[in-house]
């Protein structure tokens, strides 16, 4: 057998500048390309779910190039371990290229695998692909992780060199992969899903207006004003390197987001314990209520507050939900519900075609007042103003609650000052107790 690489795409579902897949092809080796459905991810997700459809169809976008290329994508389904000793046994392996996932789970992940391939003495080589910015190379002076966006960002900027701006060629080194004939894949129904109807923007760049524009519309969810390319971000299908360039030619505010994005992403990489304890541990000390009612009724956006009602259901509906709304939609689950932020956190992760972890936690504590840089716990979103302010004739929450200013629609399940005082003092208590703990 001639000895080959192995290519393993995880979220970086593309030919086109990826920096790993192109490090393989340049490796003078036949590389033959894979992907592994792992039971350990798939097991807790529904049988519809919108990603592993997502996903599924990127596959099948992916091998048409692949087969055009003179190759065939292997897809397996096992625990990565297992998967790997398949392959070793089907090829004659000599490395195994990859790109780098800071998640928690892929990093003890990839830390078996690598070992368990060292073990055979075979090299796994891994590289920086879905950041500009990989967690732990924007430090502060002294050193350590920034907890503060504003000064992140700051660094982040300064650190955009043309070297991490720049393309890797892959797309121009299709010979280089292992000539094969077209292989089978387990369909969705074989591992176990089935087809969600739910779909995503094409992946190409964002048009030129709309980044031009995108610092006055962005917060109008009634318009087109955002990209939507954020499911695309989580799984590669577009190119981090390509979006900051025309970020940089264009909008300041736009490329501000993808900084947020790094920033959540770092923030987690650095203290994994954040998947389920606030930053601020104080926080976790609060009262949450258990009301399975008004919790049903925020998921169905049924609150009788039409712009929380708009947003839960376009979420339903889509699996997009407009950032505003994101944000006016989970506070009203957290302070005036006062749900634990966790349960909303776990609603959206469900429902997200753009779900990622580092960035919907963040995002979450963040509302939540938990999170580092987070909003203070006593400023309370008003739905009322929020939509007064950013859908100002009303035309995105038509769109979505079309019974709205009828008698079908249905009164408001809490009042808004008493829920912001509610809030506050039930906030306060905890903190107060906090302090007094750790200062009797
Ligand atoms: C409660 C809550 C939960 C969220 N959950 C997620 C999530 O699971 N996945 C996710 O990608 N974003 C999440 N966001 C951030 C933001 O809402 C989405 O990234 C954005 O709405 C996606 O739409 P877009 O692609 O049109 O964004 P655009 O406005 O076009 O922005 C471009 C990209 O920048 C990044 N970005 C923009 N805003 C943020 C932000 N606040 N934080 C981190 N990255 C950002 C995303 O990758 C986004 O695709 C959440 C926000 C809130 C308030």
């Amino acid at each position: 057998m001639v000895p080959v690489a192995l290519f393993w795409f995880r979220r970086d579902l593309r030919l086109h500048d990826n920096a790993g897949l192109c490090a393989a092809l340049r490796s003078g080796l036949p590389i033959v390309p894979v992907f592994i459905f792992d039971p350990k991810i798939l097991s807790s997700l529904d049988a519809d779910d919108r990603r592993v459809s997502f996903i599924y169809s990127a596959l099948e976008a992916l091998q048409e190039q692949l087969v055009a290329a003179g190759t065939t994508l292997q897809v397996l389904h096992d625990e990565p371990l297992k998967a790997f000793a398949t392959l070793c046994g089907r090829y004659h392996v000599a490395a195994v290229y990859t790109n780098e996932d800071y998640e928690p789970y892929a990093r003890q992940r990839d830390a078996a695998v690598a070992a368990e391939l060292g073990r055979q003495g075979i090299a796994f080589l891994s590289f920086q692909d879905q950041v500009l910015q990989a967690p732990g190379a924007v430090q502060k002076e002294g050193g350590g992780y920034y907890q503060v966006y504003t000064p992140f960002y700051r660094r982040w900027q300064a650190l955009l060199t043309d070297a991490c701006l720049k393309p890797h060629p892959s797309e121009q080194l299709a010979g280089a992969f292992h000539r094969e004939p077209v292989g089978t894949w387990p369909s969705l129904a074989q591992l176990g899903f089935r087809k969600n109807p739910v779909h995503a923007v094409s992946p190409c760049l964002p048009a030129e207006t709309l980044l031009r524009s995108y610092h006055d519309t962005r917060n109008l969810p009634a318009i087109a004003g955002t990209t939507r390319l954020g499911v695309h971000l989580r799984f590669g299908t577009v190119s981090i390197r390509a979006l900051a360039r025309q970020a940089l030619d264009t909008s300041e505010t736009f490329l501000k987001e993808l900084a947020w994005r790094e920033f959540f992403m770092q923030l987690l990489a650095q203290e994994p314990r954040l998947v389920s304890e606030s930053f601020r541990k104080e926080y976790d000390a609060i009262d949450w209520r258990q009301d399975e009612e008004a919790f049903g009724r925020w998921c169905a956006g049924t609150t009788g507050y039409p712009l929380v009602d708009a947003g839960m259901r376009e979420l339903q509906a889509t699996g997009f939900m407009h950032n505003r709304v994101r944000m006016v939609t989970a506070s009203f689950l957290v302070k005036h519900l006062l749900i634990d932020w966790r349960r909303g956190e776990a609603h959206f992760a469900r429902l997200l075609l753009d779900f990622d972890l580092s960035s919907n936690n963040g995002n979450w504590q963040w509302v939540a007042g938990c999170g580092c840089d987070a909003a203070p716990y006593f400023r309370v979103f008003n739905p009322q103003l929020q939509a007064a302010r950013f859908d100002p004739d009303g035309a995105y929450v038509r769109q979505w609650v079309p019974e709205w200013g009828t008698s079908a629609y249905p009164n408001p399940i809490v009042d808004h000052k008493k829920a912001v005082a509610r809030c506050v003092a039930v906030y306060k208590k905890a903190l107060a107790r906090e302090q007094l703990a750790l200062f009797p």
